[in-house]
């Protein structure tokens, strides 16, 4: 029989003309040939690249069993993937991908009745927490909580054999699989589930394994580490169990355990049964704080044994990083028993769970016994408030995000991370790590699951540079130690191409000669993901790197600022150079790109924004990930000429790149909700300008980036305003103008006001020196939208500050100048004229620079308008002003809910006859800008203000009304905005954004309005 070849320089690394035809013939789904669409899943999150020869997104599993015919008799290999979020390698290859996770992702089958035995079966590509979220309601749900619940799918879980926080109490993927029905490599169906009742190829499979192990006894006894956290190569020991948690409670063999944990190379799951639990209906936690780390390591082993359901590690980095930031400090300080000493080393957080308070407070108090017992005596904060419980989780989320999101070369790399250890030798086994790592010139940061010797850590690397080396001399060394204590190796993430060679070193030649020889039985061609679990190559080939030694960048002058992202760091301290000094031949864009590290976080469609194009359309391209990669895939060359043609100065001037950025709304979800803060609006503006100066702009980029200039001139000319408005009210003339525009007729347009904001009567000029003397002070910066279109809210926010006692200035051109009124330069930069927007928001920083000198707050109200000072501006190279600029820049109900905190602020305000809803707009929420709009609407009696949980509402400036974006806008709205303002009739939706508020108006025929309307006509 021919074997596929696992070689990443396989011959095969382009698809035949003729299968990718029968491929687009007989697949319902999407078949992805080009090299961008196949760059897109050439890595998870791992160190890793490799591009696979098709990507196929299966529409049923109909096209996953005509997928795998074609394959097999093409000799293409297969790898099965879910998220892509596996961290060892194991979803990358040169195969045909085939993605579960856009379509494959149904319940197929549940049985609820009886809780304590509830069962689910789904495809493979359901999401955890998507799965969780239905079962939620019948009290249910799967208990393997992994980090990644949010983007992991079932089938990924499963091929990983994943773990989750709180696997002490329900186990890994493989304690809680009942079933699998799977396609083996003749394309046959097989079922795996009980041994003794199986029959048919599973039987006959299930007795090869068997007859193996049986042979193998003494092997399994001597090699086979006993602790709990162990998912390298295939589980043998379902046939003689070693686990310290038996796989099935009767200790029964179920053969679809030898599935779980084989990372795609047995067999392509159809379908898993899965054993679900009760929700807790509380849960308390005890948060025990140690003078030294070494100390909470040695006494994780006392603490399991009151029976927690989690015990997590907080280290001294994460508390110092939590405790420096003004968003997370009250937190953290919540869970220590001194919130100003600064001795704290190490927190564990351990939690008890249960149906009832009394036995979980007792369990409380006996870890404080128990703390006392050994020589801790009041170390315990003890917490049975629920959401102080998320905020200290959430906390312990964005320590783990800022440490990921360090800039420069050097990144914490993921390779000996997850290695367990029996609790007994936990403390020692870190110690000596720590100092492994201190012997080789970096340092690592430690947290995750104590409670089953499973610590996290990665130690920071160059990948580009010397971390190879120092890689495999840390994996030698930490591999010694993991001996020394009879641990496992491969302990949560799976072995793939990282911890692949490490198998034979775990369990010998006979397992691994019995692991090759399950492999053949099951795969004799090798059509299932070559080069994993057996045969792996080293884990420092080079050739499967995704920043290879000869990994380059193309020299690029970017259009923006990118120096912040141009450094390096020390993996010591984690100081970084200078801006400007990291060596990027691109000045820190592709430093910016390459901060994506594929973790996969932007595929959540939780409640925050991120992202809003990959929710509505869930296509790898749609999704920040995607667009980061084919950034990283241009910038470094990897394309083929064919798709990206642009020239070697604007190398994100392409159709390949246009195609990624296309449906990016701009909306700074990833900026502040991607863990290493992508900020892919930013990059857009950079693909914009480098696309645009190749190409040109159209006339709809010109008539929308212009608006600021000629808005003054339409609105100075009797009568235009009103023959403009006209084309809401005559279809053809929309129709024409969309035509010759790309504007939408299907849209209706911002109307212009005769009595605009300037035409109504002289604003008077304060100067900086004047308006320093008043002891309340405030400058308002008017921008074109409220201006021109809106006029009333500028009018709104002027009574209410002046009923408030405040002296104003509005930012404008001095009285003796002739110059247009001031503008950000936000319409230029949504159509990429970088230039221009410089332009302009030089003049508006020159002006408001003096102000804010004198410590003199900036409001506005229109958000995107707003955020460009504190944003953009600091990217174009506008230097101190534009910086002291953006410190004073807030929006509206920003400054008045500081002021109403410093009791400067006081207005007395009416009932509200209506219930409020509120949407943020998303440049606010990324700025986190949203709860003082709450505050201050809470401030009228009875209007209980509520924020509507939307994404971006999908207008985005333009995008909107563009006539190809209006469909995925009109989707992006009916996410949750639309449908969330049509359930509440008699609510009154307040929102900021101009946009968002057209987008209400066209969707749900309601009118939004802005707060500082809403609190204007509330005054008494
Ligand atoms: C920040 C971060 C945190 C993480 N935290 C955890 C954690 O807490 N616990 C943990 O265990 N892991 C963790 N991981 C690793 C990873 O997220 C999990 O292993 C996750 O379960 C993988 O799911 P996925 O859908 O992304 O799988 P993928 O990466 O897509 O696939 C995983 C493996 O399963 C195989 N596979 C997928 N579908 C099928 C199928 N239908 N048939 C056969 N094989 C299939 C693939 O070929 C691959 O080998 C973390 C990763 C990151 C980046
Ligand atoms: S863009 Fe951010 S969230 Fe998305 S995969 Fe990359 S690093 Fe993760
Ligand atoms: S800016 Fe918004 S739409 Fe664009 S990638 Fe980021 S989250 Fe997605």
């Amino acid at each position: 029989m021919t074997k596929i070849q696992p070689d990443p320089s396989f011959s095969l690394d382009i698809l035949p003309p003729e299968i990718s035809t029968k491929l687009h013939k007989q697949i319902k789904g999407e078949v992805l040939v080009d090299a961008a669409s196949r760059g897109r899943y050439a890595t998870d999150a791992s160190i890793y690249q490799q591009f696979p020869i098709a990507v196929v997104v299966p529409k049923s599993t109909d096209d996953i069993a005509i997928a795998l015919e074609v394959a097999r008799n093409a000799g293409i290999p297969v790898l099965p993937r879910g998220g892509g979020t596996s961290q060892c390698g194991q979803t990358t290859g040169t195969a045909m991908v085939i993605d579960n996770s856009k379509y494959i992702r149904n319940v197929l089958h549940s049985d609820l009745s009886d809780p304590d035995h509830a069962t689910v079966e789904v495809e493979p590509g359901m999401v955890l927490d998507h799965l969780n979220a239905q079962l939620k309601k019948h009290g249910l749900w799967y208990p393997v909580d992994v980090s990644t619940a949010a983007q992991a799918t079932i089938g990924g879980m499963a091929g990983n054999n994943s773990c989750g926080s709180r696997s002490i109490a329900y186990g890994n993927m493989v304690h809680n699989v009942l079933g699998i029905d799977a396609w083996l490599a003749d394309g046959k169906l097989a079922s795996f589930g009980s041994y003794t009742q199986s029959n048919g190829e599973a039987k006959v499979l299930g007795d090869f394994v068997k007859g193996l192990v049986d042979s193998l006894k003494p092997e399994i006894e001597a090699h086979w580490p006993k602790v709990m956290r162990r998912v390298a190569g295939y589980n043998l020991d379902v046939f003689h169990p070693q686990s310290e948690l038996p796989y099935t409670l009767d200790n029964s063999v179920n053969l679809a355990h030898l599935l779980v944990g084989s990372e795609g190379t047995l067999a392509y799951f159809k379908s898993l049964k899965l054993k679900l639990a009760r929700l807790p209906k509380h849960k308390f936690l005890g948060e025990v704080n140690f003078a030294s780390f070494y100390q909470a390591m040695d006494s994780a082993q006392h603490i399991v044994k009151l029976g927690p359901t989690a015990v997590e590690l907080v280290d001294r980095t994460m508390i110092d990083l939590s405790r420096n930031n003004p968003a997370f400090r009250k937190t953290i300080e919540t869970a220590l028993v001194d919130a100003q000493a600064k001795t704290v080393d190490a927190i564990l957080l351990v939690e008890f769970s249960g149906d009832e308070h009394a036995p979980l407070l007792q369990k409380l108090d006996d870890l404080d016994a128990l703390m006392s017992d050994l020589g801790l005596p009041g170390s315990v904060v003890k917490m049975p408030d629920s959401s102080m419980q998320k905020n200290l989780w959430e906390v312990r989320k964005a320590g783990l995000n800022i440490m990921m999101s360090l800039k420069g070369d050097g990144k914490p790399v993921s390779f000996i991370e997850d290695c367990a250890v029996p609790l007994e030798h936990l403390a020692n086994y870190t110690q000596a790590l720590t100092e492994v790592f201190s012997k080789h010139g970096t340092r690592g940061t430690w947290y995750a699951h104590a409670s089953v010797g499973t610590l996290h850590v990665r130690p920071i690397l160059d990948m580009r540079r010397d971390g190879a080396l120092k890689m495999r001399a840390i994996a030698e060394e930490a591999a010694e130690l993991v001996r020394k204590y009879k641990g496992a190796f491969s302990g949560e993430h799976g072995d793939g191409l990282c911890r692949g060679e490490w198998i034979s070193w775990q369990f010998g030649p006979k397992i691994t000669q019995a692991l090759a020889q399950i492999k053949e039985r099951f795969d004799p061609t090798n059509l299932f993901n070559p080069g994993k679990i057996v045969n792996p190559p080293k884990m420092d080939d080079s050739r499967y790197f995704r920043f290879p030694p000869d990994y380059q960048v193309i020299h690029v002058e970017p259009k923006l600022d990118w120096s912040n992202w141009n450094v390096q760091n020390n993996p010591v301290t984690e100081v970084i150079t200078a801006a400007g000094t990291g060596g990027d031949p691109a000045q820190g864009l592709s430093k910016a790109i390459e901060m994506c590290n594929n973790n996969g976080h932007c595929r959540k469609f939780d409640a925050d924004v991120m992202c809003p194009s990959y929710r509505i359309t869930r296509n790898e391209k749609d999704l920040t990930r995607g667009r980061a990669n084919t950034l990283r895939l241009a910038i470094s060359g990897q394309l083929s000429k064919a798709q990206h043609d642009a020239p070697a100065h604007l190398p994100l001037a392409s159709q390949a790149v246009k195609e990624v950025m296309g449906l990016c709304v701009s909306c700074k979800g990833c900026k502040r909700e991607c863990p290493t803060g992508v900020d892919m609006a930013k990059m857009k503006i950079e693909f914009l300008a480098q696309y645009k100066e190749r190409f040109g702009h159209t006339l709809r980029d010109r008539l929308v980036a212009y608006l600021p200039k000629y808005a003054p001139i339409i609105s100075s000319i009797p009568g235009l305003p009103a023959l403009l408005n006209l084309r809401n009210r005559l279809p053809i003339i929309a129709k024409v103008q969309e035509w010759f525009t790309g504007i939408s007729a299907k849209r209706s347009l911002p109307e212009w006001q005769a009595k605009h904001f300037w035409n109504q009567g002289s604003l008077p000029f304060v100067s900086p020196e004047e308006l320093s003397k008043a002891d309340k002070r405030v400058v308002l910066f008017a921008d074109t939208f409220n201006s021109y279109f809106e006029n009333e809210n500028l009018q709104a926010a002027l009574t209410l500050l002046k009923k408030s006692g405040y002296a104003i200035h509005v930012a404008q051109p001095s009285p003796t100048s002739k110059s247009r009124p001031f503008c950000c330069g936000r319409t230029y930069l949504a159509a990429g004229m970088v230039e221009d927007a410089k332009e302009r928001l030089s003049a508006l920083i020159d002006h408001l620079a003096p102000y804010a000198n004198k410590g003199i707050v900036i409001v506005g109200l229109e958000p995107s308008c707003l955020f460009t000072l504190r944003d953009e501006a600091l990217t174009m190279g506008l230097g101190q002003p534009a910086q002291v600029v953006s410190e004073h820049a807030f929006l509206l109900e920003e400054f008045l809910s500081q002021e109403l905190q410093a009791k400067r602020f006081s207005l007395a305000f009416k009932e509200s006859r209506q219930p409020i809803l509120v949407h943020g707009h998303c440049h606010q929420k990324a700025f986190a800008a949203v709860s003082p709009t709450l505050e201050l609407l809470k401030l009228i009696p009875n209007a209980n203000p509520q924020l509507i949980e939307s994404s971006c509402c999908g207008m985005a400036g333009s995008f909107g009304y563009e006539v190809e974006h209006i469909e995925a806008s009109k989707q992006m709205a009916e996410l949750s905005l639309l449908p969330t303002i049509r359930n509440h009739p008699d609510a009154l939706v307040v929102a900021d954004g101009t946009s968002c508020r057209h987008q209400i108006a066209d969707g749900a025929k309601r009118d939004a309005v802005h707060i500082a309307k809403v609190l204007e006509s509330h005054i008494y």
